[in-house]
Order: C-alpha cells, then structure tokens, then sequence
C-alpha cells in the first residue's frame, strides 16, 4: 500500500564543475605538434604489422605493405571521393548527397608518408631500405591525387599560377590535366 511516488534521484545534481580545468604541461619533453603525430603514426603503423597474420617484422616491411596500410586507411577516411558515374563527379561543390566512398585525402597520405619515412630512419632503419621512400609508394600517390584532383574538381596545384583567361564556361571538359612525370 504505502507505495509513494518517490524518486530517487541517483545524485543527478553534480553541478560543481568549473569549467576551468589547468592545464600541466609536462616540463619532461615537449613534444611538437609534427613530431607527436609522427610518433602517433609510426605506433599505428607498427600496430598494424603486427595485426597481420602472420605478422610483419619492421626489417620485412616492404613497399607492399605499406600500399596495404594506405589502402586499408581508407575505411576511415573523410574526404568524398567522387565515383565516375556520380552525378557530382568532378564537381568541387556538390549540390546534395551521394553514396559516393569516403576516402583519405590525398594531402593526409602523402603527410603522413612524409612522417613515416622520417620515423622509420630515425628508428634505425636504413635510407637504402626505407619502404616509405619507394618509387612505388610515389606512383601511388601521385595517381590518388590525380584521381581525386578529377574527382573532386580540385586541382592540386601550388606552384604554377596559371592566369585565368578562360571565358569560355559552357563547355568545359578537362580532359588535359596535366601533371609532369620526373624523367627516370
Ligand atoms: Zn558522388
């Protein structure tokens, strides 16, 4: 009978939180920006041999594994990559929504290739054997920007500054993107 609508409230009202919270910096090691992503990295890319079966010694990394790391990055990706048949392929601004697959960036990858190739020799690996450094990891590279420079409409160009004389918007098909191979 005696039951009363008393609710308990499991100490709902902690409402003391400053939201002033100091910040230690540890006087140990500073660590930069760079240099903490570039530990960052290197862990998750040691993490990740290891998750192979079987898994991957860091003196039997190769190029290959590498391509498969930056591959398998993808998954987490941020950045929508048009398809061919998407409507907003090519696009730099696209009107709505599409099923289009999320991917790294370009600039993401070839950063943290950069990053990657630093720690591997500043862990004791040698510049000959530096799987980061390939000529494959390169090519690779340089064909996700050039895909997703189409893509994306978004052409990755910092150096030439090109004038902009083309009055011409009805038709615009850019079928001459150009990028120069280095002379091998
Ligand atoms: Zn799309």
């Amino acid at each position: 009978m005696s039951s009363d609508h008393k609710r308990r409230e499991p100490g709902g009202e902690a409402g003391s939180s400053s939201n002033q919270q100091q910040v230690q910096q540890p006087a140990v090691a500073q660590l930069s920006r760079y240099e903490s992503q570039k530990r960052r990295d290197w862990n998750t890319f040691g993490q990740y041999l290891k998750n192979q079966r079987p898994p991957v010694a860091m003196s039997q990394c190769n190029y290959t594994h590498v391509l498969d790391f930056l591959r398998y990055l993808d998954q987490f990706g941020k950045t929508k990559v048009h398809m061919q048949g998407c409507v907003f392929f090519g696009h730099p601004d696209p009107a709505g929504p599409c099923t289009c697959p999320l991917k790294q960036a370009w600039g993401s990858l070839d950063a943290l290739i950069g990053r990657l190739r630093a720690a591997y020799e500043e862990n004791g690996g040698a510049l000959e054997t530096n799987p980061f450094a390939s000529g494959a990891i390169r090519v690779y590279l340089r064909e996700v920007r050039d895909s997703q420079a189409k893509a994306r409409g978004i052409p990755y160009k910092k150096k030439k500054k090109k004038r902009i004389n083309n009055p011409l918007k009805a038709r615009e098909e850019t079928t001459s993107t150009t990028f120069q191979l280095p002379s091998s």
